[in-house]
């Protein structure tokens, strides 16, 4: 497809964030939307690396308001979409072997709860009795919400993809934005590797890269790529059908069916920021070793494979939605490993904030990137 020399409105990138943007968009009535997406096919995309993990389960109000529309939106995408985002509420199982994890899980109950989340609490031995293959000696406690479980990225970024598409929306791949023009504070185009766009509007979709194509506007956007890794197993038959996701909270230690065999990651701590997207061998050695611990069950299994992807990390470990002080240009980004499952409600959010002037279905004014210059961070602690 040519390139359009206008539009209303540019997204840039193609994952869950700028798919879900330009299906609510045309979907309300847009005219003029062009999503453009660097890659072929979204091969190195976050959404394209995810876990699938989709919950309920966090620790400030306004990301517990993203789930309670969001994870919805998952329940209703076949209907609406037409194709099956494979989610399936096996449940996320939180296990506690820190107190102070405790002591900050307990509040977070309180509040899921207040919010009409039913998480259940568990003690420690109900933790053991209810994951009978696991090696959790030193369990506290644990929580659970049955409706957490997983999802298929691929399955819901192409979903609205192709929706978009049908709507009227040109999806360009193999088309980087190398620069955008900004004349007298307003936006005024975009520079591509194939030529230039004169549009209103530019929504920053990109991810891991969105710090960068904030660049060219001259704003400091807060995000960095901060790579996770994670492996498959071949089958495990001894793996039931409804064993659910669990996290060991302390070591970042996660478990998850996939196919007929598990999928394990592990969170580094100690990762600098980058681009690199490559496994690291020292990290596998270690985190299988890991795994193996609480899953014995996984010496019997073998390596299926494995990759690395990119979180796209924000300061408070919250998104930043929303207008910013260059008219014109948006930001849908930085969702710090948690974007999946928020994907289906940022994108019905932008098209709010951009069609009708403030996001009304969840308020997430307190997530703009103006937070970060004026000190009003929103810290969340249930990340893994
Ligand atoms: C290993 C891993 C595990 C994860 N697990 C989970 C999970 O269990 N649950 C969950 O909800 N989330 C999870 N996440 C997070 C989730 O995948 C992301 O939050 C989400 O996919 C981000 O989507 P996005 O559209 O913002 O970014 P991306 O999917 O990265 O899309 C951004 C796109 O922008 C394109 N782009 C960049 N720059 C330009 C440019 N200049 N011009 C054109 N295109 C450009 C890129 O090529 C890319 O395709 C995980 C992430 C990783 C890496």
């Amino acid at each position: 497809m040519d390139l359009p020399k206008s539009a209303q409105i540019v997204i840039i990138g193609g994952g869950v964030m700028g798919a879900s943007t330009a299906y609510h968009l045309a979907q309300a009535g847009a005219k003029g939307v062009l999503l453009l997406e660097r890659t072929a096919h979204l091969e190195d995309s976050a959404t394209s690396r995810c876990a699938g993990g989709v919950r309920y389960q966090f620790a400030t109000e306004v990301n517990i308001q993203l789930s309670k529309v969001s994870l919805p939106m998952l329940e209703r995408f076949k209907d609406e979409i037409g194709i099956d985002p494979l989610y399936r509420q096996c449940g996320y199982f939180f296990v506690l072997t820190e107190p102070s994890d405790v002591e900050a899980f307990k509040v977070n109950v309180a509040l899921q709860q207040s919010l009409g989340v039913e998480t259940e609490w568990l003690e420690g031995d109900e933790v053991r009795h209810r994951l009978p293959l696991m090696q959790f000696q030193d369990a506290l406690a644990g929580t659970l919400h049955e409706k957490d479980g997983l999802a298929d990225p691929s399955s819901v970024n192409m979903g609205y993809l192709d929706r978009a598409r049908d709507l009227g929306v040109p999806v360009l791949m193999e088309t980087e934005v190398v620069g955008i023009d900004v004349e007298d504070g307003h936006v005024a185009g975009v520079e591509t590797e194939r030529g230039h766009v004169a549009c209103e509007h530019v929504v920053n979709a990109a991810g891991p890269w969105a710090g960068e194509v904030g660049k060219y506007v001259r704003l400091e956007i807060p995000i960095q790529p901060v790579r996770r890794q994670m492996v498959t197993t071949t089958p495990l038959p001894d793996i039931p059908d409804d064993f659910p996701f669990v996290i060991d909270f302390a070591q970042s230690l996660y478990f998850h069916r996939e196919g007929e065999g598990l999928l394990t990651g592990m969170s580094n701590w100690e990762q600098e920021p980058g681009f690199d997207q490559r496994l690291d061998d020292d990290w596998e050695a270690n985190a299988l070793e890991a795994a193996m611990d609480r899953l014995p069950l996984l010496q019997t299994a073998g390596r299926l494979s494995g990759w690395a992807g990119l979180y796209e990390v924000t300061p408070d470990s919250h998104p930043i939605f929303g207008p910013t002080r260059v008219d014109g240009f948006w930001i849908v980004a930085g969702f710090s490993g948690h974007g999946l499952m928020h994907g289906p409600v940022a994108g019905k959010l932008m098209s709010e904030f951009m069609l009708e002037g403030h996001a009304r279905t969840v308020d997430v004014s307190m997530l703009d990137l103006a937070r970060f210059e004026e000190g009003r961070p929103i810290q969340e602690y249930n990340v893994i």
